[in-house]
This record gives structure tokens, C-alpha cells and sequence, in this order.
């Protein structure tokens, strides 16, 4: 019979050795994550859809083209989470943190959703890492968010990272640098891509953005941010530079780095990585000062960034993995029981056991253990079942000891040595 089912387009299977990628990733964050004192939040993976229309605003990819939105049974219309800090927000209110202890330092990792057209590399069930800090406006906050994710990306050996760095100004200044954003781009509409032309009214700031080389040559002349930021903005983007440069984490000025996101102010940075000749975002950030406001809270300063563990995943080498430490070979149903009953012992040592039922003879079970990399392997025969003993062998060098129960994991973590 032919297969019937398969995954559903752009939401994939990811199996083991590939996972093993994942879990470094995922680990290797939850570490730095514990060591800046971030605390976990897990959000559903739906939300209602107002929520990200509402945060992430219209005039967006992701909100026009790109939200896994659907109506439910009940009528409500609701939305597979494209991002994290728009869910992070509405738990934050939703449980009145702000007014609790309205610093917080969260962290978050699970998939996201978005309903983009498949193509290699990208795909509509993804993963993120990313983290939030609620509550502070400080500068140095910027600095040891920024830092925290170096900290990560280095750790995961990506190579030929670039740290991008930029200030967007507040609603103070946004508005003197969109008019003349504006003004610039309606005198050179015919040289901007459609969607370039649309986002001249929806979303300025986004033509800067624009991939397209012919957008990227017509903009180079255009306005830059930084030169139109209030006093505050920019004594908080020199504390920032400064800091930065103290230090010494590297990070280049690209006044082109703004963000899709209505709800961003001030600092803005992007972790690009080079990945066949072209520069890819591996993990981007900034500064959401007025995201909790506009979701009905106080105003509450706000920083986090957002990690593509995917985007990572395919930067990275293998890890190392590791076979079983033992893979037991026992060739009856008498043998298989006493097998449990050390594998049960061992691996209340932490040695990582595996039992060959599958297999009916040792030929075929050494074959497997060989599969499975296995370190070692126990053989519990005729003769071993008869004189109560173990025959322990070490499939690197073939050296082989016969031992018995009480000395069984001395024997082990010796061979292991
Ligand atoms: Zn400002
Ligand atoms: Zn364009």
C-alpha cells in the first residue's frame, strides 16, 4: 500500500543526527541564558490574531502576507505565533507583572509560524530562541543584551559573523526623519520595486531594507536615522557605542538596519552571518519602548532580540555524537532479563545502556552495536548465564574481561577510561 500521509508543506521532521544540532543550539542558549539570570516564559503557540495585527501593525510582511491566521469553530479568529514578543507582552500584562516587578528578564524557545512561500532555507514551522527584558531603559541593558548574544553566537562557533548596529529614534524624532524619508523617497518612486513603492506610505523605513539591488541604489543617497535623533536618543545611542567599545565587542554602524516592527525605538541590531557569499540575519533585536503601551499597559521600557536556531543550524558543524556507552548482547529470554536488571544499574551510573532485542543473533547484534557506535558491549550467553559472570568488551581495541555482577561497573568505567 502507498504511503498515505506526509508532513504538511514547510513544516518539517527533524531527526536525529540532525536534532542533535537543535539540542547543542538550544542548550548552549538555555546556559547563558540561566547565566544572565533570564527566566524562562512558555506561551501557547496560538494567540488571537488581533494581537500580532495589533503589535507587529499592518504595512508589514509579516502581517499582510506571512500570519498563519484562521477562524476557529467558536468563530474566533486566531493565529499560529509568527514571533515571540508580541505573546511575551500579552503574558506580561495578562498576569500583571508590571504591576508586580516590572523588571523582568525573560527568555523563550519554541517554533513560530509563518505562512511564507517554501523555499530552501525557509520554512513555515521554525524555531527561535530570543529574550525580552521589560522594564528598563538604561543603555547598558542594550549592552548586556547585545552582549549575551554574542555570547551565544560565539559559543556556537558561527562563522564569519558581523554585528550591525543603528538607532531608529523615538516618536520624538521618528516623525522629523520620516517626512524626510518621505520627501526623498517620492522623488525617486520610479527606481523602488512595487513594494517599495507601497511601503513609502505604510512603512517608510522598510524601502531602506529592501534586498533588491535596484532599491538598495536608488536609497544609498537617502536620510539616515542617526542624523536625526533628539538629544535623548542620542546620548542613549553614544552610552551604548561607548560601552560597546569599552568592551570590546565588536560591531559595525549600518544606518540601513531598521526594523519591520512598528513597536521598535532606539537601538536596533542584527547578527549577520556569511553564508554563500550572502550576509544572513542569524538573530536580530532592539529596543520595543512603546510595545506595552500599545498593548494597554504602562509605559515600560523594553529590549529583547530573537535567534533563528534554523538559520544557525545550518551555519554549524555536527556536533559530536555519542553512541551508547553499552549495547548489551544477551541471547535469551533469561539472559534479556538479567540484561535489564545491570542496564538498570549502569545507567543509575549515567552510562547509557542499550538491550538487542531486535536482533536474534550475536553476529547481528555486534553488527548493530557497531551501528550505534556503541563503546562497549555486554555478552550474556550460555556460558555466562551458567557460571553467573559477564563478558565485557570494548569494541575500540577488542580487549575483553570477564567479570561478574559486583564488579561489573568497576570493569565498565575502567574500559571507559
Ligand atoms: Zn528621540
Ligand atoms: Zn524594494
Amino acid at each position: 500500500m502507498a504511503k498515505q500521509f506526509q508532513s504538511v508543506q514547510g513544516f518539517n521532521d527533524i531527526l536525529y543526527p540532525e536534532v542533535g544540532k537543535f539540542q547543542h543550539i538550544e542548550s548552549v542558549s538555555r546556559q547563558y541564558f540561566g547565566l544572565f539570570n533570564f527566566k524562562e516564559v512558555k506561551t501557547p503557540v496560538l494567540e488571537q490574531a488581533g494581537l500580532f495585527v495589533r503589535s507587529i501593525g499592518n504595512g508589514t510582511d509579516i502581517v499582510e502576507k506571512e500570519m498563519y491566521i484562521f477562524e476557529d469553530k467558536g468563530g474566533e479568529i486566531l493565529s499560529l505565533r509568527p514571533e515571540g514578543t508580541a505573546p511575551a507582552v500579552r503574558a506580561y500584562l495578562e498576569h500583571n507583572i508590571d504591576r508586580q516587578d516590572a523588571i523582568q528578564k525573560w527568555f523563550y524557545i519554541g517554533p513560530m509560524f509563518r505562512h511564507e512561500r517554501p523555499q530552501k532555507g525557509r520554512f513555515r514551522q521554525f524555531h527561535q530562541a530570543g529574550v525580552e527584558v521589560f522594564g528598563i531603559d538604561d543603555p547598558f541593558a542594550d549592552i548586556e543584551v547585545i552582549l549575551l548574544a554574542d555570547k551565544i553566537v560565539s559559543s556556537l562557533a558561527v562563522k564569519g559573523v558581523t554585528v550591525r548596529l543603528n538607532s531608529i529614534g523615538c516618536p520624538a524624532c521618528r516623525p522629523v526623519y520620516l517626512r524626510e524619508l518621505k520627501s526623498y523617497l517620492n522623488g525617486i518612486t520610479d527606481r523602488l520595486c512595487e513594494d517599495c513603492k507601497r511601503r513609502i506610505d505604510t512603512n517608510p523605513m522598510r524601502v531602506l531594507d529592501c534586498k533588491k539591488e535596484g532599491c538598495m541604489a536608488a536609497t544609498a543617497g537617502a536620510p539616515k536615522t542617526t542624523d536625526y535623533l533628539c538629544s535623548v536618543c542620542s546620548a542613549h545611542f553614544s552610552t551604548l557605542r561607548s560601552g560597546l567599545d569599552a568592551l570590546r565587542q565588536g560591531y559595525t554602524i549600518d544606518t540601513r538596519l531598521v526594523r519591520g516592527l512598528d513597536y521598535y525605538s532606539r537601538t536596533v541590531f542584527e547578527f549577520t552571518a556569511e553564508d554563500a557569499g550572502a550576509q544572513n540575519a542569524v538573530l536580530a533585536g532592539g529596543r520595543y519602548d512603546y510595545l506595552v503601551e500599545l498593548l494597554g499597559g504602562a509605559h515600560t521600557p523594553a529590549i529583547g532580540f530573537a535567534m533563528g536556531i534554523e538559520r544557525i543550524a545550518a551555519l554549524i558543524d555536527m556536533p559530536a555524537v555519542h553512541g551508547p556507552d553499552i549495547f548489551f548482547i544477551p541471547i535469551t529470554e533469561e539472559a534479556r532479563v538479567r540484561a535489564i536488571g545491570l542496564a538498570d544499574r549502569l545507567r543509575r551510573a549515567d552510562k547509557t545502556c542499550e538491550i538487542g532485542y531486535g536482533e536474534k543473533t550475536i553476529k547481528s547484534m555486534m553488527r548493530r552495536a557497531d551501528r550505534l557506535n556503541a563503546a562497549m558491549v555486554i555478552i550474556i550467553g550460555k556460558d555466562e548465564l551458567r557460571d553467573g559472570s559477564i563478558t565485557l568488551k570494548r569494541l575500540s581495541d577488542g580487549l575483553q574481561e570477564k567479570v561478574d555482577d559486583a564488579t561489573l561497573l568497576e570493569a565498565v568505567r575502567r574500559m571507559s577510561q
